[in-house]
């Protein structure tokens, strides 16, 4: 199918089986059920949920089968799989044998693009180990601000389907796209795509550090204008050099330093293209200063720098580009700065779950107290501690796994004072901040970026950055 051609699949009388009960699998279940399918939904789990889910569905008439997510139902002509489904399932072998195909949530929207006669809107889409919300949603701020119709979606939280069958027309998405996604998504062809980073991540699910890569290139695939990549880490050049693309469609660079022919990148303190431009090798477009970014941290500009590559490649002017990163506000948790109190900064930063991401927001900063731990999901951190060491005033650790990090500080930083918290309760965090405030100077950041997952004392990362600004306005005011 070529990259425009929509899908004009006659779905009535198909038998379609929907693997998973969740975010994906109901609406999924939903629309194919609508469109006419014979839909049996296929689910692990049998808890008091699911059976509550489960009966709704089957008063629609769509057949549910809870505790038994690996017999592939007799007739299935098509699997439609939540993303976070192992490929290794026995599903996915039975599947594998009966010659049926696998789309994931992603795939089935991109093949239903169009399918209500609408002129289907071009994806603009994001992927990376970090820092894919934040770009998608600057994206999306600077499309806006170009007077376009649009919307950050995917695994952003707003479901694809919605937007590509929605009532709401757009001239544009940008579009998150997870590894998972992506492994499920064969046909997916964006108009343009960025693969920001790569890091160890979700190994387990992928199996290498290959297969995780190899999943992740899938965004370029088919690619109409633009393949943006991230000129600091080689391994997104290779995944664009392995891409099978349109004609005419160029490898796109961004870089933190002076950029060279077609990539964008920074120049005094300015950002400045060099790709879109009418004489590549001799001139280069203003787009924004540093200081419209916001938060202007190092990582945080080379996100505002991928979007603006996206944007230019669907041909926004840079007066847009400026516009919609003055515009753009960081979503909760992300280096969010909550409190001065003492002439000490309170940043936030509960979204770095783990050490990739911890690492860019500590390199933002040049004398802070570190509150570090949490879940380490078999991270090692000798490498994050070395690079941080001598900003280092301090650090307090929280969490199940804080002797990793102790150990490693030990290792690389011994003279760094160390405050290690025997407790995980969520009490914690207040005790975090009161220790790490008496470690603090006047003019350090006081950063919480734990390196680590939360679960091991939160229900998620939101209310253990909610436990932490409690901490930091309760110590704001009493300082009053
Ligand atoms: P994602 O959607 O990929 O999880 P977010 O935009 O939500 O990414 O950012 C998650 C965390 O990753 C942030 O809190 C920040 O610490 C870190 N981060 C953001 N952008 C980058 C980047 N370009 N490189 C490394 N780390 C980043």
């Amino acid at each position: 199918m070529g990259s425009q051609e929509v899908s004009n699949v006659d779905w009535r009388g198909k038998h379609v089986t929907v693997a998973g009960l969740g975010v994906s699998g109901i609406p999924a279940a939903r629309v194919l059920h609508g469109l006419g399918a014979v839909v049996t939904v296929v689910n692990d789990g049998d808890d008091e949920r699911s059976r509550a889910q489960a009966a709704e569905l089957e008063a629609q008439g769509i057949a549910v089968r809870l505790g038994d997510g690996d017999t592939l139902p007799a007739s299935t002509e098509l699997i439609v799989t939540a993303p976070g489904w192992k490929p290794g399932k026995p599903l996915f072998a039975a599947a594998a044998e009966a010659g049926v195909p696998v789309w994931g949530d992603v795939e089935l929207a991109w093949r239903l693009r169009g399918q209500d006669g609408r002129e289907p809107a071009p994806w603009l889409a994001v992927t990376g180990t970090n820092g894919k919300t934040t770009t998608v949603r600057m994206l999306a701020s600077i499309l806006e601000a170009a007077g376009l119709r649009t919307a950050a979606v995917g695994n952003i939280g707003v479901s694809l389907l919605d937007a590509v069958l929605g009532e709401e027309t757009y001239d544009v998405l940008a579009v998150e796209l997870s590894s998972y996604q992506l492994h499920w998504a064969p046909s997916l062809r964006a108009h343009s795509a960025a693969v920001l980073n790569l890091a160890p991540d979700h190994l387990d699910w992928h199996g290498s550090m290959e297969a995780y890569a190899a999943d992740k290139g899938r965004i370029y695939e088919g690619n109409q204008v633009a393949c943006v990549y991230n000129a600091a880490d080689p391994a997104t050049e290779d995944l664009v050099r392995e891409a099978d693309v349109e004609e005419g469609c160029r490898a796109i660079g961004f870089t933190l330093g002076t950029p060279g022919p077609s990539q964008l990148g920074v120049v005094d303190g300015i950002l400045v293209d060099r790709a879109f431009v009418q004489n590549r090798q001799k001139q280069a477009q203003e787009l924004a200063e540093v200081g419209d970014v916001n938060p202007p941290a190092p990582h945080n500009v080379a996100n505002a720098l991928a979007a603006a590559a996206l944007a230019r490649a669907f041909g926004v002017e840079p007066a847009a580009v400026r516009d919609g990163l003055r515009n753009f506000r960081p979503d909760p948790h992300r280096i969010e700065h909550v409190a001065d109190v003492d002439g000490v900064a309170y940043v936030d930063d509960s979204k770095a779950t783990n050490t990739h991401a911890a690492e860019a927001s500590l390199a933002a900063y040049d004398s802070l107290v570190w509150i570090a731990g949490g879940l380490a999901k078999g991270a090692t951190f000798d490498e994050l501690v070395t690079g941080c060491a001598k900003r280092l005033r301090g650090v307090v650790l929280i969490g199940a796994d804080r002797a990793l990090i102790r150990e490693a500080l030990a290792r690389h930083a011994p003279e760094v004072p160390v405050v290690d918290l025997d407790r995980t309760d969520t009490g914690a965090m207040s005790e975090a901040v009161r220790e790490a405030a008496r470690l603090a100077r006047p003019g350090d950041t006081v950063l919480m970026a734990p390196a680590c997952a939360s679960m091991d004392m939160f229900v998620n990362y939101n209310k253990r950055g909610e436990a932490f600004a409690d901490a930091v306005r309760a110590r704001a005011a009493e300082s009053v």
